[in-house]
């Protein structure tokens, strides 16, 4: 049994085709069967509607999940692992960006038993524009650097993972979640396949530039301490510096005696540490929010309808 967890924000559109499709893979898998996990993330059109039709076609393989309100795609993910049952799970995007078709060479791989993950990448960005792209490359580049983890570049969320590896994800309870960095921490041995990029079927994308960037700034914050590191070198050599400059200005009175003329450097020295001493405070204080939330220990997301069937599974366990 192969579960499909599939995150749907304002997708009423592209989940019917993705549907369509699915059951086209499904229909030729060998010796699997599907099932589906739809998560709506709160979504302001009638996608819940359409998920409860879904539902009602096919209850035995169509579960759903819906959320009281956004909570974004990470939690979306969790929700969707949390109800999985089968021995495979494989996320999806509702948006047929992730190939469908590939999920006879995902499962052919991970049943040769040499990997826990099959995970995908895309080798080209086409259709995307240039900028994104260029700041995407940036964050790879960026986040690699600086953190214990591994990120693949153009890796996408769309993977098929053993049970166990499942297990180990929905293991780490943390409320800032950032799946990219999640599925790499957890180990277990991952073989890319690549493709090119699709567009999407139908509905917009629902990162705007902005939401991307907190979204790169929360997963080196979640995956690094660098920056920490870097506040602190900041601080530490702006002082030597001030230091330096201190002697200098001291030196050049004794000498030269002009005190007065002196007043141009020193407000750019205060200047200089005043913006670094706010720099290095925004720093922490990023670290510091992140903390606080997780110690808040408040659920990663909030139930408010649950396809039916769900209910009996669990009251069988
Ligand atoms: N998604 C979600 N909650 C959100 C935003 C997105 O569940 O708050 C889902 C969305 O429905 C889709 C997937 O996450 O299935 C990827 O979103 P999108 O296609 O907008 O992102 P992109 O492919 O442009 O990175
Ligand atoms: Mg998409």
């Amino acid at each position: 049994m192969i579960s499909i967890v599939v995150p749907c924000y304002n997708e009423q559109e592209s989940l019917p085709l993705f549907y369509q499709e699915l059951e086209k893979v499904r229909k030729e898998l060998v010796n699997a069967d599907i099932e589906y996990i739809f998560v709506n993330d709160g979504s302001k059109d009638k996608t819940i509607e359409v998920l409860r039709e879904l539902n009602n076609a096919d209850p035995k393989r169509i579960k759903y999940v819906s959320f009281s309100r956004n909570f974004g795609k990470e939690a979306g993910l969790y929700a969707g692992l949390e109800h999985a049952t089968g021995d495979y799970v494989a996320v999806m995007d509702a948006d047929l960006q992730d190939p469908p078709e590939m999920l006879h060479a995902m499962l052919e791989e991970l049943r040769s038993g040499d990997y826990d993950c099959i995970g995908t990448r895309r080798v080209s960005r086409d259709g995307e524009p240039p900028i994104r792209s260029f700041f995407a490359r940036q964050f790879y580049r960026i986040i690699n650097r600086i953190s214990d983890t591994e990120i693949v570049d153009g890796a996408r969320d769309y993977r098929l993972m053993t049970r166990q590896m499942v297990d180990a994800i929905l293991s780490l309870k943390e409320y800032n979640r950032f799946s990219k960095g999640i599925f790499s921490w957890v180990g277990f041995d991952t073989k890319y396949l690549e493709y090119k990029n699709q567009e999407r079927v139908a509905g917009e994308t629902s990162w705007s530039f902005w939401s991307l960037f907190k979204y790169s700034l929360d997963g080196i914050i979640a995956f690094s301490e660098v920056p920490l590191v870097i506040a602190a070198f900041l601080g530490f050599f702006s002082f030597i510096a001030a230091m330096i400059a201190l002697l200098v200005i001291i030196i050049r009175a004794l000498i030269f005696s002009d005190s007065v003329s002196g007043w141009p450097s020193l407000v750019c020295f205060i200047l200089a540490l005043g913006g670094l001493q706010l720099f290095c405070l925004g720093i922490l204080g990023k670290y510091l929010g992140k903390t606080y939330l997780e110690t808040k220990n408040r659920p990663i997301y909030i139930v408010k309808e649950q396809s039916l069937n769900n209910e009996e599974d669990k009251a069988r366990d």
